[in-house]
């Protein structure tokens, strides 16, 4: 669990100083949902934006702001932000310059600038440090201060870390805000940890972590079927991940008595919406052949309930099941309400399939909800988080 010393607010936007002679680089997190053609379906991620930019817009003498959207491995007009420019455009009720870096920096004059998807560039997310540590020099041209309001976006990268050692740094409202709200959590005494979601890989190294620090790492979603198939029961024709089982091997050896997996699951016949109509419930963990779980079975979502309602801090990332589709709802409806209801509980969910799922089944009360799942992770299983450490250690 990261230990935040000091008060956050000496590193806030709000204490550069001379701000209207300055130009400040600003990381922001726009990593929004889009559709194919690239048109933001999902804009919580630009609403959560706003506060930092608008106020920079404001009161600095130029802001240019960076951020990804997605992985590319190159462009795409997907994952271009020509819609991100128009929709923060329209929430900003300003004029926004969008340009590529390849076009000369020095020459803009903009008020506000958005450079295009930074993952455009594959200096970005270099693992040579040199290559990093010169295109976070590039972008160190475009002003003289950095302001991080990323927390979502923890991993080093260019524009996340390298420059914060160039430039003198600040943070963002919306990083101050998650960072506040997850230190609440910091004598995380009776954890219960809820992790699901599609695939254990994204989650695994949080997962060895987390279980370190909870008394109960309660697994649902597809990540158990890798779990469970390490531990030889049949998964059917249930997702897995058939690269990562000696290491669910490992996991399930070294924490066996922390682990909750599911012991009965719904199933179906194939993995589709109709399909799921006509499921049922397993009579035990083992899933039949020529069928898929998609989601806990009922003898499961009573122990998650049971385990859930001792705890005293509870983290949650990621649906039980395929929450999208009706029948197969009804584990994360239960785990999610069995959280919620936990009055005694300090109860945190973060990642977009939660906050998705959380939204559709209209659950309330949480003391917090976090934009960024994998931050969210790292900050409660890790003792450091890089992006942050090095502004408040600068
Ligand atoms: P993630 O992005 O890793 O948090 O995964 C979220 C996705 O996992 C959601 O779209 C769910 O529909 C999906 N999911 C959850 N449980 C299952 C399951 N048993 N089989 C397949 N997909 C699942």
């Amino acid at each position: 669990m990261y230990q935040l010393s000091g008060d956050l607010q000496n590193f806030s936007v709000d204490k550069i100083a001379d701000l209207k002679n300055k130009r400040i680089v600003l990381r922001a997190c726009l990593n929004v949902t889009v559709d194919k053609e690239g048109k933001v379906i999902d804009a919580t991620r630009i609403d959560e934006s706003i506060k930092t930019i608008k106020y920079l817009a404001e009161n600095a003498k130029q802001v240019t702001i960076l951020a990804h959207l997605g992985r590319p491995e190159s462009y795409s007009k997907e994952l271009s932000f020509w819609n991100v420019h128009q929709v923060l455009q329209e929430k900003l009720g300003q004029e926004i310059e969008f340009v590529l870096f390849q076009n000369s920096p020095k020459n803009l004059e903009a008020k506000i600038i958005l450079g295009d998807n930074i993952r455009f560039f594959k200096e970005e997310e270099s693992k040579d440090p040199d290559t990093r540590m010169n295109f976070a020099k590039d972008l160190a041209q475009f002003g003289e201060v950095f302001v991080n309001d990323a927390f979502a976006d923890y991993r080093e990268s260019a524009s996340t870390y390298d420059i914060a050692k160039i430039l003198p740094s600040y943070l963002g409202y919306k990083f101050i805000e998650e960072v506040e709200a997850l230190s609440k959590f910091s004598n995380a005494a009776n954890l219960v940890s809820v992790l699901g979601g599609a695939k254990l890989s994204e989650k695994l190294d949080a997962l060895k972590a987390l279980a370190e620090i909870s008394e109960k790492v309660v697994i649902g979603g597809a990540m158990a079927y890798t779990l469970l198939k390490a531990k030889g029961v049949n998964i059917g024709n249930s997702l897995y991940e058939e690269d990562k089982l000696s290491l669910a091997k490992e996991i399930l050896n070294n924490y066996e008595n922390k682990l909750v997996l599911p012991v009965d699951h719904l199933i179906a016949s194939e993995f589709n919406e109709v399909a799921s109509k006509s499921a049922h419930v397993t009579l035990d963990e083992q899933v039949p052949d020529n069928t898929v779980a998609i989601d806990i079975g009922s003898k499961t979502t009573e122990l998650f309930v049971q385990t859930i309602s001792g705890a005293k801090n509870i983290l949650w990332n990621g649906p039980m099941g395929v929450f999208e589709w009706e029948t197969s709802a009804a584990g994360t409806l239960a785990v999610g309400k069995a959280i919620s209801q936990n009055s005694s509980a300090y109860k945190l969910a973060g990642g977009g399939d939660s906050i998705a799922a959380i939204n559709k089944l209209g659950l309330t009360g949480f003391n917090h909800i976090s934009t960024g799942g994998g931050a969210m992770l790292a900050f409660i299983a890790y003792n450091e988080f890089p992006t942050l450490d090095i502004v408040i250690n600068q």
